[in-house]
């Protein structure tokens, strides 16, 4: 149910920025993109224009790559200590603190969240990873490693590892959490001694530029943050070919992950990590805390708006409580208030795009075809604004497509199961494994599952659970190497051998 169509404006200084003339911050300039082009940001809770901003393309990332490059090689960043690249993510982290309701407005308006959740979750979480990332800055260490050499008889060394940072590096960031995405890239990168291209997600381009003043203003160094934004296609393509790029960062689609693989092993095999799409498994057992595991279940795909790609859209449940948890899980969608995410009594906005919009329907109308009866929603929501109704599907089968694909938005499949054994093949049936969960009182069968399921994070009778120090990303299809926690810091890092002759 739409709450209301009209929602509170931004405060002065939030909509002064929107308003601003948005270019691409490159060597510490902001310049317009090298074409000319821009392209329009839309509030995706009413469909309408609210802001222009450059189209960066091959030139602009180009320029900002030799930016990069520079910074990387000369002038006050490789010179800085450990200590002071924490300071300034420090710094960082402090002047975002202060302007908490305005990173929550603008990504709001711009991705379609509820502006409380914003500023209790994706926020804060962002804050506290360039603190976390902040004091990993001064213990990034290599080891003293005892050698001895067969072929080198009586002869003595010295031996040691550095950890030295990859160099120039391109992240490429999708639209879900904008601001939180920019910030898992960019903390380690820069904790590290990388220097950065960021390529923003063009749905969502204004957190991340807001962002970037704040960077600037901490006192980073010239082209150590070059920010672009632009299309997948044209800027992000561009970023992923670059010959003198040392590694690529990718959040986004499995199907666009291969494309960046296939780029680095086409150009310069640069270094890669993914972190991509997932159809994550949340098994409710027989002995669980029903009440808690359906408001984990519901949390689980419907915390913002079900575009998370670790969204739990697969919710096996115990035949002995599967009406009861269909019920009670439809029973929660059916009083989530869709409405504009700057509207304080909105717990849903819209998807963010129109295309997002379509793209889940068309999935629904593909299940309903397939067989598969939606409990609640199932349908757009009658409404300006890419609006869906939170929906609950049963009667699937193992072979639909809203079993098997991401759907990337707030549709759960409900399947009953008998068996641990076949819960446990039916839940690692998947090319995809980010995440699950495991609903149980029995904590040494909890721990069986946990280790048994093919997925990079395994919550157990919890849902959505982050923090700056577990790493995160997937098993198979969902990516290569983990986001947050040390395991982030060793994605930017590279070990050097050194070895000295003593004797
Ligand atoms: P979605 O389909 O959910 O938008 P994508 O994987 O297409 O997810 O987008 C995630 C990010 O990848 C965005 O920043 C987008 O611009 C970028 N992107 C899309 N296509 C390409 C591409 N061919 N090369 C590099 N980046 C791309």
């Amino acid at each position: 149910m739409i709450t209301t169509t009209t929602a509170p404006v931004a405060r002065p200084e939030t909509q002064a920025f929107i308003d601003q003339d948005h270019k691409l911050l490159i060597d510490g300039h902001w310049q317009p993109a090298e074409t000319g082009k821009k392209f329009e940001v839309v509030n995706p809770a009413t469909g309408k224009v609210i802001a222009e901003v450059a189209e960066g393309g091959q030139q602009d990332v180009n320029k900002a790559v030799a930016a990069a490059r520079k910074a990387f090689e000369s002038g006050p960043w490789p010179a800085m200590t450990a200590s002071e690249r924490g300071k300034l993510l420090w710094r960082l982290a402090d002047l975002m603190e202060q302007r908490i309701e305005e990173f929550a407005e603008i990504e709001s308006l711009d991705n379609g969240k509820p502006k409380a959740v914003a500023a209790a979750a994706d926020v804060p979480l962002a804050i506290d990873l360039f603190r976390y990332m902040a004091g990993w800055a001064t213990k990034i260490e290599g080891t003293t490693i005892p050698i001895s050499v067969p072929y080198l008889d009586g002869a003595e060394f010295h031996s040691y590892t550095l950890r030295e940072p990859v160099g120039v590096v391109g992240q490429i960031i999708p639209w879900n959490f904008p601001l939180l995405m920019a910030a898992w890239k960019l903390g380690p990168a820069l904790a590290a001694g990388c220097t950065v291209v960021l390529k923003v997600a063009e749905e969502t381009p204004l957190s991340a530029l807001r962002l970037a003043h704040v960077i600037q203003e901490a006192g980073f160094p010239p082209g150590v943050v070059n920010v672009i934004t632009g299309f997948g296609e044209t800027a992000g393509a561009a970023l992923s070919a670059h010959p003198d790029v040392d590694k690529v960062a990718f959040t986004g689609s499995t199907e666009v992950g291969k494309l960046i693989v296939k780029a680095a092993g086409e150009t310069n095999l640069k270094k890669i990590s993914l972190e991509l799409g997932g159809k994550s498994p949340n098994i409710i057992m027989p002995d669980a805390d029903i009440p808690a595991a359906i408001a984990g279940a519901a949390n689980a795909i419907f915390f913002n708006h079900g575009q998370c790609c670790c969204a739990g859209s697969r919710l096996f449940v115990h035949r002995s409580h599967f009406n009861q948890v269909v019920e009670g899980v439809a029973e929660q969608a059916r009083k989530i208030k869709l409405g504009p995410g700057m509207h304080p009594d909105s717990d849903m906005g819209p998807m963010v795009s129109q295309i997002q919009q379509d793209r889940v329907c068309s999935y629904l109308d593909i299940g309903e075809k397939e067989g598969a009866t939606a409990v609640c929603g199932g349908k757009r929501a009658d409404s300006e604004g890419y609006f869906v109704e939170p929906t609950v599907l049963v009667d699937t089968h193992e072979n639909m497509k809203v079993i098997k694909e991401e759907i990337f938005g707030p549709v759960v499949a409900a399947v009953p199961f008998d068996d641990i054994e076949e819960v446990i093949a039916t839940a690692n049936d998947s090319i995809y494994g980010l995440a699950a969960a495991v609903w149980t009182k029995d904590i040494s069968l909890g721990h069986r599952i946990a280790k048994r399921i093919k997925a990079g994070t395994v919550w157990m009778n919890c849902y959505n659970v982050f923090d700056a120090s577990l790493p995160f990303g997937g098993y198979k299809q969902s990516g290569w190497g983990r986001e947050m926690g040390y395991e982030a810091i060793q994605l930017y890092t590279q070990t050097k051998a050194v070895t000295l002759q003593l004797k």
